[in-house]
């Protein structure tokens, strides 16, 4: 068991934002977290993925259990094994699709090649679009710039903060599409927050929450509304 808290501040000003929860990410599999607005969702996605610690327990995805990781440890891990998809895409607004697909690894002294950036951008379907800057691409673009950007390392997870937050409902299916298959065709795991209900039914298993824990897990395959 690995019962997980987390308490931010102390005394009266303290907050449990996870409140004795129990889960664990399985690797290859894709799960959406649920709940009401202040339910410990992104408390938890932050956990999970090295970002912050919990005060107690730990969270296991796949195989690693990041309460043994000291700071170095961690932002190796963030930086080689994690990629991150936000709901605001969080381009960089200067540079074009290739190079924000590309500076993860610049930053981190291990720049991609040119063909893996055009693997990574004909993955989510852009391979025509490298040369072009986020202003001259829709949202649902801009995204799928930002997923290869997480994927062009081969990440054993990928932490999705809202990512369909800001996309009108076929421009985020095609979002939830690209990371269902992500998980199919490479066995990587997938944690994505959101609050849209149809989203769903790209996971294999929705983890209900609530004042900061697990009230409810539902396990796919779930149909799609149409
Ligand atoms: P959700 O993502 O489901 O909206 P959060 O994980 O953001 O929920 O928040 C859970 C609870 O923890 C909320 O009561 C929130 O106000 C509180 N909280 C989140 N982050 C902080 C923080 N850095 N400091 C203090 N309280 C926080
Ligand atoms: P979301 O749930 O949409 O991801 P946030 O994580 O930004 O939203 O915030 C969720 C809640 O946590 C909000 O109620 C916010 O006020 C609170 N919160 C986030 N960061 C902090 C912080 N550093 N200090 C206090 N409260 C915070």
């Amino acid at each position: 068991m690995w019962s997980v808290s987390k308490v931010y501040g102390s005394g009266a000003q303290s907050v449990t934002a996870l409140n004795n929860m129990t889960t664990s990410f399985r690797a290859g599999t894709f799960t959406a977290v649920m709940g009401p607005s202040g339910s410990g969702k992104s408390t938890l996605l932050h956990c999970a993925a090295g970002l912050d610690r919990p005060t107690s327990g730990k969270i296991l995805v796949g195989d690693v259990d990041l309460s043994t990781l000291d700071e170095t440890q961690l932002t190796l891990l963030r930086r080689d094994r994690i990629g991150f998809v936000f709901q605001s895409f969080n381009l960089v607004s200067a540079l074009t699709a290739e190079q924000n697909v590309a500076l993860p690894g610049r930053l981190a002294g291990k720049a991609p090649s040119r063909e893996q950036v055009n693997a990574a951008l004909a993955e989510v379907g852009l391979a025509r679009r490298g040369g072009h800057r986020p202003s001259e691409l829709s949202g649902g673009e801009q995204q799928r710039v930002a997923v290869a950007r997480a994927l062009i390392s081969r990440p054993a997870a990928v932490f999705a903060d809202e990512p369909t937050g800001a996309l009108d409902t076929k421009t985020s299916r095609d979002v939830l599409a690209l990371l269902r298959n992500i998980v199919d065709r490479h066995q990587q795991t997938v944690i994505m927050v959101t609050h849209d209900p149809s989203a769903a039914a790209y996971a294999d298993r929705v983890l209900l929450m609530a004042d900061g824990r697990v009230t409810d897990e539902l396990y796919g395959p779930f149909t799609a509304e149409s």
